[in-house]
């Protein structure tokens, strides 16, 4: 077994044990193999270990993957953008991933919206929130998501599926959980009101975004549908 394979596989493991500890099936927390600064051989690896869905936070670094597993791969694999968008990179998320997940603006979310080619179907969309108010932090404030969240939900080539937040790094277990809590009550609360907004609004919002290498079990603790892991299963990053 390759070194990419036994981590997925003691990843996956720590994902259904924290399930288990949370009174949760493992079914509800998917797996994002966050694959920046790693090339497509360590993809192919990983595709080959069974896992399909890759987070990507460099857009041009993203798409070269997307179009060279195209080629090579015989799987049809799915891609999350996780990195922040600017305006004049949305034509290059529009037209190769299947997820965004740090969309903080409603000029942003428009802009993918337009340039989502017909033949595709809906961008997935995740609001990024910043939880715990870092000043430099990319995310929309919790006061400010709901009003982006209905905004987002009225455009017709995305797909609202929840929230996504990464909180700074919090000393132990509790105050990880206590954190991403906050983010979980922010998910229940908008999807009532989206709810409450009615059938022409109507959305998936079954995504919690939240939880990474070293604070997966508190975020799975604390609701979430959606782990990004990028160290755990690829090994340290070195950045050119
Ligand atoms: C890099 C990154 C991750 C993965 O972080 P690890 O600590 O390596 O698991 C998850 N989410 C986002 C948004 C990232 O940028």
């Amino acid at each position: 077994m390759t070194t990419i394979a036994a981590n997925l596989q003691q990843v996956n493991d720590r994902i259904a044990q924290a399930c288990r500890a949370a009174g949760r099936a493992p079914a509800e927390v998917r797996l994002l193999a966050v694959s920046k600064t790693f090339g497509a051989d360590a993809v192919a690896e990983a595709v080959t270990a069974g896992q399909r869905a890759f987070g990507e936070n460099y857009i041009q670094e993203g798409v070269d993957k997307i179009i060279s597993l195209r080629q090579s791969s015989p799987h049809r694999l799915e891609w999350h953008c996780i990195g922040p968008i600017q305006s004049n990179k949305t034509k290059w998320v529009a037209e190769y991933f299947d997820w965004a997940h740090t969309v903080d603006r409603l000029k942003i979310a428009q802009r993918l919206s337009d340039q989502r080619p017909a033949d595709m179907p809906p961008l997935n969309i995740c609001i990024q929130v910043n939880v715990d108010g870092g000043e430099n932090k990319a995310g929309v404030s919790p006061a400010d998501a709901l009003q982006l969240a209905l905004d987002v939900a009225k455009l017709p080539r995305l797909c609202l599926r929840g929230l996504m937040s990464i909180p700074e790094p919090a000393p132990d277990f509790a105050a990880q959980k206590a954190v991403h809590e906050q983010a979980r009550q922010l998910f229940e609360d908008i999807r009532a009101a989206l709810a409450a907004a009615g059938a022409p609004w109507a959305q998936p919002w079954d995504t919690l975004s939240l939880g990474m290498t070293g604070d997966m079990e508190a975020a799975i603790h604390a609701g979430s549908t959606m782990v990004r892991v990028g160290t755990g299963i690829f090994g340290g990053r070195t950045y050119a």
